[in-house]
């Protein structure tokens, strides 16, 4: 059986295109049947047993980077359809996480990796097994603090402490010291916590920032980076309810994002406080939101209302 993609020279750049229908499922195969590949390809973080999906695909359609299909309702394929440019930074994240064994992320099943013309193998196809159920980061937090403001029945779950003490195992896990650096996560937002039917949280998407070049991506930062960026997500939920339901007091929405902020430190704090340099954190969180303000310029002006909030609301951090 042949790859079902090609990788072409496209805007500039390498690219990754799928061939056919059900692209997927017939990679799947190919990894399964432990195909022979192509030079310039290679299979990746192979500790799952090889496993037959069965047949079936649907297409992820939330707000997303890349493209991903959910295969035989087992497996989550993510194709990337960013430049393939190296060097790439989840190789030796999802190396560390497996090795140290951090369980608050999807089983990691293959990636399937090509090398760039520069001497860089980074992933064309990463394939993770499906949450079940899972809802996305933006939505399940967004209703916990429409819960907690009244616009939605409460009460809510909680999930702040949670979420501290799995960031704080993450970085655990990618510290190249006690006190860091880490090979942080890189992008690390809320949208980027799936939370299933139970409550667990699971961290996914270890590229880093997509907006970033690739020498800066695959940095190893202060913890203080991926803590900020969570922090300042937090606070944009805040800022998204607000917005929709401008009848809620501010009050009402400032205390939630105060509660849930100060919940995911103290847990981080007791589980990594090491790492984390304190005094970091209001630069970071200057510069996120500068970033957001740059991409809502570039890419999505309907979320400027965002960052602009949150640069009225500087003060805390
Ligand atoms: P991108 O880089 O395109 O943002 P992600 O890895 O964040 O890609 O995945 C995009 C979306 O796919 C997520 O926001 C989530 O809704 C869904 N998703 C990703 N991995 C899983 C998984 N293992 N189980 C369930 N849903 C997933
Ligand atoms: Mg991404
Ligand atoms: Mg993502």
């Amino acid at each position: 059986m042949d790859l079902p993609l090609v990788v072409e020279l496209a805007d500039g750049g390498h690219r990754a295109r799928p061939l056919g229908p059900d692209a997927s499922s017939r990679l799947l195969e190919c990894w399964a049947t432990g195909v022979d590949l192509p030079d310039g390809f290679r299979w990746a973080h192979g500790s799952h047993a090889w496993e037959t999906v069965p047949p079936g695909e649907r297409t992820i359609d939330v707000d997303q980077t890349n493209s991903s299909v959910v295969v035989g309702d087992r497996v989550v394929v993510k194709w990337v359809t960013t430049p393939l440019v190296g060097p790439h930074p989840a190789p030796e994240r999802l190396h560390r996480l497996v090795e140290a064994g951090f369980e608050s992320m999807p089983e990691v099943w293959f990636d399937l990796e090509w090398l760039t013309p520069d001497g860089h193998w980074v992933p064309v196809v990463t394939a993770v097994a499906l949450v079940r159920d899972a809802t996305d980061g933006w939505t399940w937090c967004l209703d916990e603090a429409r819960a907690a403001v009244g616009v939605l029945p409460g009460p809510g779950l909680p999930f702040a402490h949670r979420l501290g003490e799995v960031t704080a195992a993450m970085h655990l896990a990618l510290a190249d010291s006690p006190t860091g650096p880490v090979a942080t996560h890189g992008d690390f937002h809320i949208g980027q916590v799936l939370r299933d039917p139970a409550g667990e949280l699971y961290v996914i998407d270890f590229d880093g920032n997509p907006t970033v070049p690739p020498a800066e991506r695959v940095a190893h930062r202060p913890a203080a980076y991926d803590v900020a960026g969570m922090l300042v997500s937090l606070e944009n939920v805040g800022h998204v309810v607000q917005h929709h339901h401008p009848e809620v007091s501010e009050d009402a929405v400032v205390a939630w994002t105060d509660d849930v902020q100060t919940q995911f430190l103290t847990a981080y704090r007791d589980g990594a406080g090491e790492l984390l340099e304190e005094s970091l954190l209001t630069t970071y969180v200057d510069d996120q939101i500068q970033r957001e303000l740059d991409y809502a310029d570039a890419y999505l002006p309907r979320w400027r209302y965002v960052p602009e909030a949150a640069l009225r609301r500087r003060g805390r951090w």
